[in-house]
């Protein structure tokens, strides 16, 4: 062996889920969400002038920032955007989560989150949800060197009330608490509203689920000021020009079509109900969604073993083969049409 092989970096990166590309396939294991962004998107995307790619992107990202703080009512320094939310998360472990004592997060939540802690060398526990999934809140009330919660949980899709999330705050006054509400706009009320009486608290959201566009790589952040600014300064440490000229004037326009995002997810919320309905009928069992996915086990098939048959039909959901949620699916919320689809596998593979 080399010497220098005792000097690299070694890490077990995260694994997202399977991104198969048939053309029949019904896709519901990543939680994209089925329908187009707002139409401005495309519009924009079609009519950009393709000459000024030969310019850095405003390292500012200006005009984005002052779009979502006019539709969440903040002030432009209190959003930071990112490269999608697993940027803007990774950012807030390597600017905040720098102490000696451990932070910490569920056993069960995004599988990124102890990922991240390992790159940057962050120690960690993972305090066990109850037997329903929820949050024990005394477990956040000891010692620790920050806490990150998903709200709505993943892949559980459970939302904790803003109370819990408020009692963890008042126990934590001394450490950074984040919020990661990649799914927030199907379900739960946000966090964001309690960014200027906590000034430890960090809210994420994410343009990929509710506003359709995974694949523009946007995200952001919402705190006081001066948290925003030490995220600033790291994210200038290491590259200063990140979200790209397209994805800027894309955001722009989604965040813009207050209605259209609306209408979108109240059509997810919908079908999500018809959803839960039919699951039910043909003997599953799961946690209220407040997500665009949800987390389901059956009463006699083993998760595994559907996952398996739904596959070999080029009907992708997720399985997670680790301890507790050995036997559950998580089902991306897609079109009518589609979960029409699964409903009909399910009854011919659940009757045999
Ligand atoms: N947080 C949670 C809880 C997620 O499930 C995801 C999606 N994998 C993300 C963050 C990251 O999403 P993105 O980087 O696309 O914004």
């Amino acid at each position: 062996m080399n010497n220098w092989q005792d000097y690299v970096r070694r890490v077990i990166p995260y694994t997202p889920g399977d991104q198969p590309n048939k053309p029949n396939m019904i896709k519901l294991n990543t939680n994209e969400n089925p329908y187009p962004p707002a139409p401005g998107v495309a519009k924009v995307i079609k009519n950009m002038d393709a000459g000024k790619l030969r310019l850095y992107p405003d390292p500012k990202i200006k005009g984005l920032i002052e779009e979502l703080a006019n539709a969440y009512g903040l002030d432009n320094d209190q959003i930071f955007v990112g490269v999608g939310s697993d940027d803007v998360l990774s950012l807030i472990f390597l600017t905040f989560f720098n102490s000696d004592k451990p932070i910490l997060f569920p056993d069960i939540t995004y599988s990124f989150y102890p990922v991240w802690a390992d790159v940057y060398g962050v120690s960690y526990e993972r305090p066990k949800l109850d037997d329903n999934f929820m949050i024990v809140k005394e477990d956040y009330y000891k010692e620790n060197g920050g806490i990150i919660l998903a709200n709505p949980n993943a892949p559980t899709s459970i939302y904790e009330s803003l109370d819990i999330i408020e009692d963890i705050l008042i126990h934590n006054r001394d450490s950074i608490v984040v919020i990661d509400e990649a799914y927030i706009d199907f379900g739960g009320e946000s966090a964001v509203k309690l960014i200027n009486k906590y000034d430890n608290l960090l809210v994420v959201q994410t343009f990929s689920k509710s506003r359709s566009m995974a694949g523009m790589r946007i995200g952001y952040v919402m705190a006081n000021k001066k948290l925003i600014k030490y995220i600033d300064d790291v994210k200038h440490s290491i590259n200063s020009y990140t979200l790209n000229y397209a994805s800027i004037l894309a955001g722009i326009e989604s965040v813009k079509d207050k209605e259209y995002f609306e209408n979108s997810n109240k059509k997810i919320i919908n079908t999500r109900k018809k959803t839960e309905k039919f699951l039910t009928e043909y003997g599953f069992t799961f946690p209220k969604s407040s997500a665009n996915f949800i987390f389901a086990k059956h009463e006699k098939f083993k998760a595994v073993d559907i996952f398996g048959a739904l596959k070999a039909s080029d009907i992708y959901v997720r399985y997670f083969n680790h301890d507790r949620i050995d036997n559950y699916l998580r089902i991306t919320i897609g079109t009518d049409e589609e979960m029409e689809e699964l409903r009909f596998f399910l009854k011919k593979y659940l009757n045999r």
